[in-house]
Protein backbone atom coordinates (compact mmCIF):
# COMPACT_ATOMS: atom_id res chain seq x y z
CA UNK A 1 0.00 0.00 0.00
CA UNK A 2 1.03 3.70 -0.84
CA UNK A 3 1.62 5.53 2.58
CA UNK A 4 0.36 8.79 1.90
CA UNK A 5 -3.37 7.44 0.16
CA UNK A 6 -5.96 8.46 2.62
CA UNK A 7 -8.08 6.12 3.94
CA UNK A 8 -10.68 6.89 1.82
CA UNK A 9 -8.48 6.20 -1.41
CA UNK A 10 -7.30 2.64 0.71
CA UNK A 11 -10.86 1.70 0.86
CA UNK A 12 -11.87 2.58 -2.42
CA UNK A 13 -9.13 0.36 -4.04
CA UNK A 14 -10.09 -2.77 -1.76
CA UNK A 15 -13.59 -2.35 -2.82
CA UNK A 16 -12.53 -2.14 -6.42
CA UNK A 17 -10.96 -5.26 -6.12
CA UNK A 18 -13.50 -7.46 -4.37
CA UNK A 19 -15.87 -5.97 -6.73
CA UNK A 20 -13.77 -7.17 -9.83
CA UNK A 21 -13.03 -10.68 -8.25
CA UNK A 22 -16.55 -11.11 -7.46
CA UNK A 23 -17.34 -10.45 -11.14
CA UNK A 24 -15.21 -12.92 -12.11
CA UNK A 25 -16.79 -15.18 -10.04
CA UNK A 26 -20.10 -14.58 -10.91
CA UNK A 27 -20.84 -13.73 -7.72
CA UNK A 28 -22.53 -10.21 -6.42
CA UNK A 29 -20.54 -7.90 -4.69
CA UNK A 30 -22.94 -6.70 -1.62
CA UNK A 31 -23.19 -10.41 -0.50
CA UNK A 32 -19.16 -10.11 0.64
CA UNK A 33 -19.45 -8.21 3.77
CA UNK A 34 -15.79 -6.05 3.89
CA UNK A 35 -14.80 -6.05 7.81
CA UNK A 36 -12.41 -3.47 8.52
CA UNK A 37 -9.92 -4.66 10.66
CA UNK A 38 -9.06 -1.72 13.38
CA UNK A 39 -7.17 -3.69 16.23
CA UNK A 40 -4.46 -1.66 17.51
CA UNK A 41 -5.48 1.23 15.95
CA UNK A 42 -7.01 4.39 17.26
CA UNK A 43 -9.99 6.21 17.30
CA UNK A 44 -8.02 9.25 15.00
CA UNK A 45 -7.51 6.37 12.86
CA UNK A 46 -10.91 4.63 12.23
CA UNK A 47 -12.57 8.13 12.02
CA UNK A 48 -11.81 8.70 8.42
CA UNK A 49 -13.05 5.18 7.13
CA UNK A 50 -16.47 5.63 9.07
CA UNK A 51 -16.49 9.15 7.56
CA UNK A 52 -15.95 7.18 3.87
CA UNK A 53 -18.81 5.20 4.41
CA UNK A 54 -17.09 2.19 5.81
CA UNK A 55 -19.62 0.92 8.57
CA UNK A 56 -18.24 -3.13 9.48
CA UNK A 57 -15.06 -3.02 11.41
CA UNK A 58 -13.51 -5.91 13.11
CA UNK A 59 -11.08 -6.13 16.98
CA UNK A 60 -9.34 -8.83 18.23
CA UNK A 61 -9.84 -7.69 22.20
CA UNK A 62 -12.93 -7.45 23.85
CA UNK A 63 -11.24 -4.84 26.24
CA UNK A 64 -10.11 -2.49 23.53
CA UNK A 65 -13.08 -2.71 21.72
CA UNK A 66 -14.50 -1.33 24.79
CA UNK A 67 -12.39 1.48 25.22
CA UNK A 68 -12.30 2.30 21.67
CA UNK A 69 -15.73 1.43 20.14
CA UNK A 70 -18.96 3.57 22.10
CA UNK A 71 -17.51 6.77 21.65
CA UNK A 72 -17.04 6.32 17.82
CA UNK A 73 -20.45 4.92 17.42
CA UNK A 74 -21.80 7.93 19.36
CA UNK A 75 -23.78 9.46 16.06
CA UNK A 76 -23.48 6.67 14.22
CA UNK A 77 -26.53 4.15 14.19
CA UNK A 78 -25.45 1.37 11.93
CA UNK A 79 -21.89 0.38 12.60
CA UNK A 80 -21.64 -3.31 12.83
CA UNK A 81 -18.75 -4.57 15.37
CA UNK A 82 -17.15 -7.86 14.93
CA UNK A 83 -14.98 -9.79 17.46
CA UNK A 84 -12.13 -12.01 15.36
CA UNK A 85 -10.04 -12.54 18.08
CA UNK A 86 -10.11 -15.38 20.31
CA UNK A 87 -12.49 -15.36 23.36
CA UNK A 88 -12.32 -16.49 26.86
CA UNK A 89 -15.70 -17.70 28.30
CA UNK A 90 -15.50 -15.65 31.50
CA UNK A 91 -15.39 -12.14 28.63
CA UNK A 92 -19.20 -13.79 27.04
CA UNK A 93 -21.45 -11.35 28.73
CA UNK A 94 -18.97 -8.19 27.77
CA UNK A 95 -18.53 -9.57 24.21
CA UNK A 96 -22.48 -9.94 24.31
CA UNK A 97 -23.06 -6.86 24.50
CA UNK A 98 -20.49 -5.24 22.35
CA UNK A 99 -20.16 -7.04 19.19
CA UNK A 100 -23.04 -7.84 16.90
CA UNK A 101 -21.23 -10.53 15.19
CA UNK A 102 -18.37 -12.91 17.15
CA UNK A 103 -16.23 -14.96 14.95
CA UNK A 104 -14.36 -17.07 17.27
CA UNK A 105 -16.68 -19.77 18.61
CA UNK A 106 -14.28 -22.88 18.75
CA UNK A 107 -15.40 -24.90 22.04
CA UNK A 108 -18.32 -26.52 24.06
CA UNK A 109 -17.42 -23.98 26.71
CA UNK A 110 -17.71 -20.96 25.06
CA UNK A 111 -20.55 -22.16 23.36
CA UNK A 112 -22.40 -22.55 26.66
CA UNK A 113 -21.12 -19.19 28.10
CA UNK A 114 -22.75 -17.54 24.85
CA UNK A 115 -25.94 -19.41 24.60
CA UNK A 116 -26.48 -18.37 28.13
CA UNK A 117 -25.86 -14.71 28.09
CA UNK A 118 -27.70 -14.72 24.87
CA UNK A 119 -30.74 -16.15 26.80
CA UNK A 120 -30.63 -14.17 29.75
CA UNK A 121 -30.35 -10.92 27.56
CA UNK A 122 -32.26 -11.32 24.91
CA UNK A 123 -29.25 -10.04 22.73
CA UNK A 124 -28.05 -12.74 20.01
CA UNK A 125 -24.75 -11.45 17.98
CA UNK A 126 -24.60 -13.96 14.76
CA UNK A 127 -22.00 -16.55 15.23
CA UNK A 128 -19.06 -17.96 13.18
CA UNK A 129 -17.51 -21.53 14.22
CA UNK A 130 -13.70 -20.94 13.46
CA UNK A 131 -11.70 -23.68 12.71
CA UNK A 132 -8.11 -24.66 13.19
CA UNK A 133 -7.68 -25.39 9.38
CA UNK A 134 -4.26 -26.32 9.07
CA UNK A 135 -4.39 -28.39 12.09
CA UNK A 136 -2.01 -26.07 14.11
CA UNK A 137 -0.97 -26.46 17.71
CA UNK A 138 -1.57 -23.46 19.90
CA UNK A 139 -3.95 -21.83 17.09
CA UNK A 140 -7.61 -21.08 17.60
CA UNK A 141 -10.35 -22.85 16.20
CA UNK A 142 -11.98 -26.38 17.05
CA UNK A 143 -10.88 -29.17 14.89
CA UNK A 144 -12.32 -30.45 11.63
CA UNK A 145 -13.41 -33.67 13.43
CA UNK A 146 -15.50 -31.59 15.99
CA UNK A 147 -17.11 -29.35 13.73
CA UNK A 148 -20.72 -31.67 13.77
CA UNK A 149 -20.65 -31.76 17.47
CA UNK A 150 -20.07 -28.44 17.81
CA UNK A 151 -22.86 -26.97 15.41
CA UNK A 152 -25.35 -29.31 16.87
CA UNK A 153 -24.70 -28.02 20.54
CA UNK A 154 -25.10 -24.70 19.42
CA UNK A 155 -28.47 -25.32 17.84
CA UNK A 156 -29.82 -27.17 20.70
CA UNK A 157 -28.29 -24.25 22.85
CA UNK A 158 -29.94 -21.53 20.63
CA UNK A 159 -26.70 -20.27 19.47
CA UNK A 160 -26.80 -18.66 16.17
CA UNK A 161 -23.67 -19.79 14.03
CA UNK A 162 -23.78 -19.03 10.42
CA UNK A 163 -20.98 -19.80 9.05
CA UNK A 164 -17.57 -21.35 9.79
CA UNK A 165 -14.12 -18.58 9.89
CA UNK A 166 -10.99 -19.71 9.48
CA UNK A 167 -7.24 -17.81 9.64
CA UNK A 168 -4.96 -20.28 7.22
CA UNK A 169 -1.21 -21.17 8.16
CA UNK A 170 1.08 -18.11 7.50
CA UNK A 171 3.49 -18.05 4.53
CA UNK A 172 1.76 -21.20 3.02
CA UNK A 173 -0.94 -20.77 -0.43
CA UNK A 174 -4.19 -19.88 1.51
CA UNK A 175 -6.41 -21.18 -1.65
CA UNK A 176 -6.25 -24.67 -0.36
CA UNK A 177 -7.37 -23.74 3.49
CA UNK A 178 -10.37 -21.37 2.03
CA UNK A 179 -11.40 -24.27 -0.79
CA UNK A 180 -11.86 -27.05 2.26
CA UNK A 181 -13.20 -24.48 4.76
CA UNK A 182 -15.55 -24.00 1.99
CA UNK A 183 -16.59 -27.70 1.62
CA UNK A 184 -16.89 -28.47 5.55
CA UNK A 185 -19.69 -25.29 5.62
CA UNK A 186 -21.48 -27.32 2.32
CA UNK A 187 -20.84 -30.54 4.24
CA UNK A 188 -22.42 -29.02 7.13
CA UNK A 189 -25.20 -27.02 6.11
CA UNK A 190 -23.84 -23.60 6.81
CA UNK A 191 -23.48 -20.68 4.07
CA UNK A 192 -21.63 -18.32 5.85
CA UNK A 193 -17.74 -18.39 5.10
CA UNK A 194 -15.37 -15.84 7.46
CA UNK A 195 -11.90 -16.47 5.56
CA UNK A 196 -9.65 -13.25 3.58
CA UNK A 197 -6.92 -10.89 4.80
CA UNK A 198 -5.32 -8.32 2.95
CA UNK A 199 -2.92 -10.50 1.91
CA UNK A 200 -5.54 -13.21 0.20
CA UNK A 201 -9.04 -11.74 -0.02
CA UNK A 202 -8.90 -11.64 -3.39
CA UNK A 203 -8.54 -15.66 -3.41
CA UNK A 204 -11.19 -16.01 -0.42
CA UNK A 205 -13.92 -14.16 -2.60
CA UNK A 206 -13.07 -16.29 -5.61
CA UNK A 207 -13.59 -19.23 -3.69
CA UNK A 208 -16.78 -18.18 -1.63
CA UNK A 209 -16.26 -15.97 1.03
CA UNK A 210 -19.55 -14.21 2.62
CA UNK A 211 -16.93 -11.91 5.13
CA UNK A 212 -13.65 -10.88 4.45
CA UNK A 213 -11.66 -9.33 7.35
CA UNK A 214 -8.68 -6.73 6.34
CA UNK A 215 -6.88 -4.96 8.42
CA UNK A 216 -3.36 -3.65 7.00
CA UNK A 217 -4.03 -3.07 3.51
CA UNK A 218 -7.04 -0.24 5.02
CA UNK A 219 -4.90 0.57 7.86
CA UNK A 220 -1.54 0.43 6.98
CA UNK A 221 1.28 -2.10 8.86
CA UNK A 222 0.70 -2.62 12.51
C1 LIG B 1 -5.54 -9.06 12.41
C2 LIG B 1 -6.52 -10.00 11.84
C3 LIG B 1 -7.01 -9.82 10.53
C4 LIG B 1 -6.54 -8.73 9.61
O1 LIG B 1 -5.24 -9.02 9.16
P1 LIG B 1 -4.51 -8.15 8.02
O2 LIG B 1 -3.47 -9.08 7.50
O3 LIG B 1 -3.97 -6.94 8.68
O4 LIG B 1 -5.52 -7.84 6.99
C5 LIG B 1 -7.97 -10.72 10.09
N1 LIG B 1 -8.43 -11.73 10.87
C6 LIG B 1 -7.99 -11.92 12.12
C7 LIG B 1 -8.52 -13.05 12.91
C8 LIG B 1 -7.02 -11.08 12.64
O5 LIG B 1 -6.57 -11.29 13.88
Amino acid sequence: MIENESAADRLAAVRDAVGRVARTAGRDAESIELIAVSKTWDADAIRPLIEAGQRSFGENRVQEAEAKWPGLMAGVADIRLHLVGQLQSNKAAEAVALFDVIHSVDRLSLVTALAKVMTATGRRPDCYLQVNIGAEAQKGGCAIAEIPGLLAAAGTAGLPVIGLMCVPPADTEAAPFFALLAKLAAENGVSGLSMGMSGDFETAVLLGATAIRVGSALFGAR
